[in-house]
């Protein structure tokens, strides 16, 4: 974390800095030699809506398998790819990739679900995001409909006029845009109103101090409330528990991403359940919340 601090501060280091920054260092000639390795893979989580029980969005998600660490989180390798740029070519990867399996399981039924990618700042500053999306749907053969990308609250706070508008135009083509891990930022919530967005989600960590806390629970009822007058779209995420199933419920929350329902799996894992019809034994939870 050391690299993001603000300009003019001072860093002291530490020996585990040290560390930590060999770590980084090391790791972003890993990401350059696992990228043509092939060690990366994307895993798939279902979003579902509540009411009808149906997968309404699996949003992609990387994974990197390194021959010798085993797996890499993406929230450690991540922002590493993207101070080196790396983050380019991966996320060309992730969105070809997503797309291609999205178009595979449209063809096979699933005509309602639609695949989300998360797509980071510094694609956001470096791409023409129009053609790159684009290029994608040609390729890939997918309709618009069953794309959407996900931006964080934060980068999109501090989006310029040029990417806002880049991204209502994939809006105008049909593309679903989604502000990811709303509540982390610092945005207010009269920002909503003026956001190029079609979906919000809300940070797993809110959900969770609402299970627990009074005034978290009134917090994210407002949310709930307020993004349903804006017409946005409602995604929780992390939902672990019944009681925090229950308690979104109450909130007439539509949809529900997490551990309760599913945990990312790979296409191949899910083309089991998906075509099996077993998809309420995949779910942890055991309740049959997510049954096709
Ligand atoms: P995110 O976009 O908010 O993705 C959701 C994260 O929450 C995933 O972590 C997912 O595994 C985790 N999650 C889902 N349900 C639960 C739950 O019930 N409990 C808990 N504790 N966690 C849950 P993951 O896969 O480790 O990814 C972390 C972050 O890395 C993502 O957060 C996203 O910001 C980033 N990321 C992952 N893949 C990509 C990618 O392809 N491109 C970019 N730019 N970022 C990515
Ligand atoms: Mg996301
Ligand atoms: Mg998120
Ligand atoms: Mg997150």
């Amino acid at each position: 974390k050391a690299k993001s601090d603000g300009k003019g501060t001072f860093r002291v280091y530490l020996p585990e800095m040290g560390r930590e920054v060999r770590r980084q260092h090391y790791l972003s000639n890993e990401i350059r030699r696992a990228v043509n390795d092939s060690e990366f893979s994307l895993e798939f989580q279902p979003i579902i809506e509540i009411a009808s029980n149906q997968i309404a969005y699996f949003e992609a998600l990387l994974r990197w398998h390194h021959p010798h660490e085993g797996q890499i989180s993406p929230g450690e390798f991540i922002p590493i790819a993207e101070e080196t740029r790396q983050i380019l070519p991966l996320g060309d990867y992730v969105l070809y990739e997503a797309m291609q399996q999205m178009e595979q399981w449209n063809r096979a039924g699933l005509r309602k679900a639609r695949v989300s990618v998360n797509v980071s700042s510094v694609q956001l500053k470096q791409l023409a995001l129009r053609e790159w999306v684009e290029q994608a749907l040609q390729k890939t053969k997918l309709p618009p409909s069953c794309l959407m990308i996900e931006i964080t609250e934060s980068y999109l706070m501090e989006a310029t006029g040029d990417i806002i508008a880049q991204i209502d135009a994939l809006r105008q083509m049909g593309v679903k845009v989604a502000i990811d891990d709303f509540g982390t930022g610092y945005s207010s919530l009269s920002s909503l109103a003026s956001l190029p967005i079609d979906v919000l989600k809300i940070d797993r960590s809110f959900v969770n101090k609402a299970s627990s806390g009074k005034k978290y629970r009134r917090i994210l009822a407002s949310i709930v409330a307020l993004a349903k007058e804006l017409d946005l779209t409602i995604v929780a995420e992390g939902v672990e528990t019944a009681e925090e199933l229950e308690l979104l419920k109450s909130m007439k929350c539509q949809y529900i991403q997490g551990f309760l329902i599913s945990r990312p799996q790979t296409s191949k894992r899910l083309n089991h359940t998906l075509f099996n019809k077993r998809l309420s034994q995949v779910a942890n939870s055991g309740t049959g919340v997510w049954s096709e």
